[in-house]
C-alpha cells in the first residue's frame, strides 16, 4: 500500500476515483484530470517534471501527477487505477531495465492497451532496442537531457491525444457488443410490457446506469400535448402511475424536454439527464432518464441513437406479435377471448386446483330473444347490441377473471376463487344487473334479459369442453323455464382438494414428519464429464399425493415464511449428506454441494448465523457448499443483498447465481456481485441451437463470466448436441437430465461410484 499511500498525499483531486473499479468510459465526458503516472527513482526528476507539467491543459482539462519511486509502487498504483493515461518512465531503477520490464507487464500482464507510455533514460547510451519499442506500444523515448520543457510538453500532449483516440475506440467497441447483445434479447421479448421495460433496462446500462428512467408513448397518432403522452414503464425511483399521462405526474421543464424530443424526433440532452426518442410506425415512445447518470460524451450519445434507431424496428415486431397474438385468442366484434382460449383457461383452472388452490365457477350467459332483436335492429345492429354488452361485461370484470364469447350471443365467465353454490349464484346475478340495464342501439331501446348456467371447475377429472357443454346444458335449462333466470349444473361444489389453507398446515406438518427429502442431481465438469458436485432439490413425500415437486409448495412456503425452518433444514440435511459422501466414499473427497436459498432466507433471517451454525455442526468445508441466489432476490434491494452476499463469502462458503437470464439480465450489473458461478437457465440452453439471437446471448454471458473470473454452469441440456455447443461455449459444468435427473441419495452415491469424481 506503500505506493498508494504516496500518491494519495500527491493527488491535489478526490481521490475517491482512484477506487472506482469502471474503466473511463468516455474521459473528456467524464471531466475528470488526465492520469499522469511518473516513475523515477530520483526524486530530482520527479520535482522537475512537477514544474515542467504544472500548467499544461489538453481538451480543457489539467493533468493529475501520481508518482512512483520504483517499479513495484508503479504495479500496485497500476493495477488499482485504470484511468491512467500515460506514464513517464524511467529505464534504470532498481535493475537497469526495470523500466522496460515494467512495460511489458503493462501490456502482458496487466493487459493495459490503452495507457501511453514515454520511456526516459539517464544516458543516452540506454537506448532500448527497436524492436521493444515496438512491441510494447512505446510513444517516445527520449533521455533526460533531451527532454526539456517544451519536449517533454509536446510529447505528453501528443501522448495524451492519442490516448484519447484509444479510449473513444474501446468503449465504442463495448458499447457496440452492449447493443448486440442487448437487442437480441430484446427482441426475445413477446409482448410490449416486457419489451419496455427491457429497453428502460439496458439503456440503464448503456448510460452506465441512471438513477431513474421511464418511458411514454404516444399510442395513437394524435398530437403530441403532455396530456396525450402516457407512461407506460417506469423504474426506481419513479413509483408512477402507468398509463397516466406525464402532465399529471411529471414537472412542467420535463414534460416539456419529453414533448420537445417527441415532436423534433431529436435527443435531448442535459447534464445528468437525456430523452430519447424512437420513430416507429405504431408508437412514438420515448425513454426518459432523470438524475444521475454520468454526463454524456459523444460516443455515449452516439451508441444511444444507434440503439434506439434497433430498438424502434423491435418495438413494430413486438407490436405486431403481441397483436397477433391478441387476435389469435380474442373475438374481433366483441374483443372478449375466443372459445378456444375459454377452454385454455378452463384446464388452467382445474390444474391450479388440483395442486391446492381453490374451485372457479364457470358460467354461460346467452341472451333471451336475440333473434328479435336481430330483426328488429338489423344485423348491424344486433353486433352494436353484442359489442355494447361485451363492453359492459369487461368494465366489470374483477382481477383474474375471464370473458369470452363463445359464438353467436353466448358469452361465458370463467371466475376463479369461488367455492360454494351461493357465491356462485351471487356471482350470476350480479353479471345480471350490470348487462341488463337498458340499452340504446340505433336510437332505439333495448332491455337485454339474460339466461344463466352455472358450473364448478375443478374437483374431478372433467375436461374443460366438459365443463362446457354442462354450464351450457344448465343455461338451456334455465332457459326452458322462461328465460331471465340461473340454474346451476353441480348440487354441490367440489371440495377444496389440497387448498391452501390446508397445504400450509400440511407442510408445517411435514418438516417434524420427516416428509420433506433432498433429491440430488449431478452437476458434471465439461471437460472430465466426471460429476463434481450436486444440486439439492427439495422434494415433498406426501401421505396421500405422493412425490410432491417443488413448484408446487415453494411459493406456498416462502409466502408463509415456513420457507425460513425449512430451508434451514435443508441446509442442514445437504450438508450433512455431502460430508458424510467425503469422508466414506475416497472418489467423493472434493464434491461440492448447491443449495436453492429463497429471498425471505436471505434478507432479515440472518442467514449468515444460520450458515455458521450449519458449518459448525457439520464437518464440512466451507467451500465445498454453494449457496444458490437468484437474479430477483438481489435486485429486490441490491445494495443489502451485495453486503449481505460479502458476509456469507467471508465465511468461506461459495455463491451461484441461478436462473441467470430469466430475471433481469442484469449483465451490466454483473461485476458488481460477489459471485462465484453463473447458471445459465434453461431456457437459453434448450433455445441456443435453434435461436441464432439465443446464442448470441449465451456467447455473451460466456465471455463476461468469463472475464469477471466466474465460473459457468448450464442448466437443463438434454441432448448430446447441446453439450457439444455448451463445451464450445466454455461453460464449466453442465448440470441436465441428459447426465442425470435429481435422485435419491442412494442413487446420487452409485452415480458417484460410477461416474468417479474429478
Ligand atoms: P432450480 O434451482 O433452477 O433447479 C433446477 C431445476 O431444473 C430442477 O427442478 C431440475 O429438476 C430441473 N432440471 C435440471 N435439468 C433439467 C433438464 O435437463 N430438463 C428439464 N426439463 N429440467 C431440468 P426441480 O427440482 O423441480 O426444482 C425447481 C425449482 O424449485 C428449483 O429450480 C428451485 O428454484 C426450487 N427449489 C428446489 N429445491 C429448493 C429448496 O430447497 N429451497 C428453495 N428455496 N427452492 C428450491
Ligand atoms: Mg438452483
Ligand atoms: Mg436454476
Amino acid at each position: 500500500m506503500d505506493g498508494r499511500d504516496a500518491t494519495a498525499a500527491e493527488a491535489t483531486d478526490d481521490e475517491l476515483l482512484l477506487f472506482d473499479d469502471q474503466p473511463r468510459a468516455d474521459v473528456t465526458a467524464a471531466a475528470q484530470p488526465w492520469r499522469v503516472l511518473v516513475v523515477d527513482d530520483d526524486d530530482q526528476v520527479h520535482l522537475v517534471t512537477r514544474f515542467a507539467l504544472a500548467d499544461v491543459r489538453y481538451g480543457g482539462q489539467g493533468l493529475l501527477l501520481l508518482q512512483a519511486r520504483s517499479a513495484a509502487q508503479a504495479r500496485e498504483i497500476l493495477s488499482s487505477d485504470p484511468a491512467i493515461a500515460l506514464i513517464l518512465l524511467d529505464v534504470v531503477m532498481e535493475t537497469d531495465d526495470a523500466g522496460l520490464k515494467l512495460a511489458r507487464w503493462v501490456r502482458e500482464e496487466l493487459g493495459n492497451r490503452n495507457v501511453r507510455i514515454i520511456l526516459r533514460t539517464g544516458q543516452p547510451g540506454q537506448a532500448p532496442e527497436r524492436q521493444v519499442i515496438l512491441d510494447y506500444d512505446i510513444n517516445d523515448y527520449k533521455s533526460k537531457a533531451e527532454l526539456t520543457a517544451q519536449r517533454l510538453f509536446t510529447a505528453v500532449i501528443s501522448s495524451l491525444r492519442s490516448y484519447e483516440q484509444l479510449l473513444s475506440i474501446d468503449s465504442s467497441r463495448i458499447g457496440l457488443e452492449k447493443i448486440l447483445a442487448a437487442t437480441s434479447w430484446l427482441y426475445e421479448k413477446r409482448s410490449i410490457s416486457q419489451f419496455v421495460e427491457g429497453v428502460i433496462l439496458q439503456i440503464r446500462a448503456l448510460v452506465g446506469d441512471a438513477e431513474g428512467a421511464l418511458m411514454c408513448t404516444l399510442a395513437d397518432r394524435g398530437d403530441v400535448h403532455s396530456h396525450s403522452v402516457r407512461i407506460i414503464a417506469g423504474q426506481a425511483p419513479f413509483a408512477l402511475e402507468k398509463g397516466g399521462t406525464i402532465g399529471a405526474q411529471l414537472s412542467g421543464p420535463v414534460c416539456d424536454s419529453i414533448l420537445t424530443a417527441m415532436r423534433t424526433q431529436q435527443p435531448q440532452y442535459e447534464a445528468d439527464r437525456c430523452v430519447i426518442s424512437f420513430q416507429t410506425r405504431e408508437y412514438v415512445a420515448s425513454a426518459v432518464y432523470l438524475y444521475g447518470h454520468k454526463t454524456l460524451g459523444p460516443v455515449e450519445r452516439n451508441l444511444l441513437e444507434v440503439f434506439a434507431a434497433n430498438v424502434a424496428a423491435g418495438f413494430d415486431k413486438v407490436y405486431l406479435f403481441e397483436k397477433l397474438a391478441h387476435d389469435a385468442v380474442h373475438d374481433r366484434l366483441t374483443n372478449l377471448r375466443s372459445r378456444a382460449s375459454l377452454v385454455d383457461a378452463i384446464d388452467e383452472a382445474a390444474r391450479t386446483h388440483r395442486e391446492g388452490g381453490s374451485p372457479a365457477a364457470l358460467l354461460v350467459l346467452d341472451f333471451d330473444r336475440f333473434r328479435d332483436i336481430n330483426d328488429d335492429l338489423g344485423y348491424g345492429g344486433g353486433d352494436q347490441f353484442l359489442a355494447l354488452m361485451a363492453q359492459r361485461l369487461l368494465a366489470d370484470l374483477s382481477p383474474g377473471e375471464i370473458a369470452a364469447r363463445l359464438g353467436g350471443d353466448a358469452f361465458a365467465v370463467l371466475a376463479p376463487g369461488i367455492s360454494t353454490q351461493q357465491a356462485a349464484l351471487a356471482h350470476a346475478e350480479r353479471l345480471r344487473r350490470v348487462l341488463c340495464a337498458p340499452a340504446h342501439i340505433t336510437g332505439r331501446e333495448v332491455i337485454p334479459s339474460i339466461s344463466i348456467g352455472a358450473a364448478f371447475v375443478g374437483g374431478d377429472m372433467r375436461r374443460a369442453e366438459e365443463v362446457l357443454s354442462d354450464a351450457d346444458a344448465t343455461m338451456d335449462k334455465a332457459k326452458r323455464l322462461g328465460g331471465g333466470r340461473t340454474a346451476m349444473f353441480d348440487p354441490v361444489p367440489p371440495r377444496p382438494s389440497l387448498g391452501r389453507l390446508s397445504l400450509v398446515s400440511d407442510l408445517s406438518r411435514a418438516i417434524h414428519r420427516n416428509e420433506l427429502r433432498l433429491h440430488y442431481q449431478p452437476i458434471v465438469s465439461t471437460k472430465t464429464r466426471r460429476v463434481a458436485g450436486f444440486e439439492a432439490l427439495i422434494r415433498w413425500q406426501h401421505p396421500e399425493r405422493g412425490l410432491v415437486p417443488p413448484n408446487t409448495f415453494i411459493s406456498v412456503v416462502e409466502s408463509t415464511g415456513l420457507i425460513v425452518p425449512m430451508g434451514e433444514w435443508v441446509l442442514a440435511e445437504a450438508a450433512r449428506q455431502v460430508s458424510d459422501w467425503h469422508q466414506r466414499l475416497p472418489e467423493a473427497k472434493d464434491l461440492f454441494i448447491g443449495v436453492n436459498v429463497s429471498a425471505r432466507q436471505f434478507v432479515g433471517n440472518d442467514l449468515v448465523s444460520r450458515v455458521k451454525r450449519v458449518l459448525a455442526d457439520t464437518p464440512v468445508a466451507a467451500h465445498h457448499l454453494k449457496l444458490e441466489i437468484t437474479e430477483s432476490l438481489i435486485m429486490e434491494d441490491p445494495a443489502l443483498a451485495i453486503e449481505e452476499l460479502k458476509r456469507l463469502r467471508e465465511l468461506g462458503i461459495k455463491l451461484s447465481l441461478d436462473d441467470f437470464g430469466t430475471g433481469y439480465s442484469s449483465l451490466s450489473y454483473l461485476h458488481q456481485f460477489p459471485i462465484d458461478t453463473l447458471k445459465i437457465d434453461r431456457s437459453f440452453v434448450s433455445a441456443m441451437l435453434t435461436r441464432r439471437e439465443t446464442m448470441v446471448v449465451m456467447q455473451s454471458i460466456c465471455s463476461l463470466a468469463r472475464n469477471l473470473g466466474m465460473t459457468i454452469v448450464a442448466e437443463g441440456a438434454e441432448t448430446e448436441a447441446e453439450v457439444e455447443a455448451l463445451a464450445e461455449l466454455g461453460c464449466d459444468f453442465i448440470q441436465g437430465f441428459i447426465f442425470s435427473r435429481p435422485v435419491p441419495a442412494e442413487e446420487a452415491e452409485a452415480l458417484v461410484r460410477a461416474m468417479a469424481v474429478t
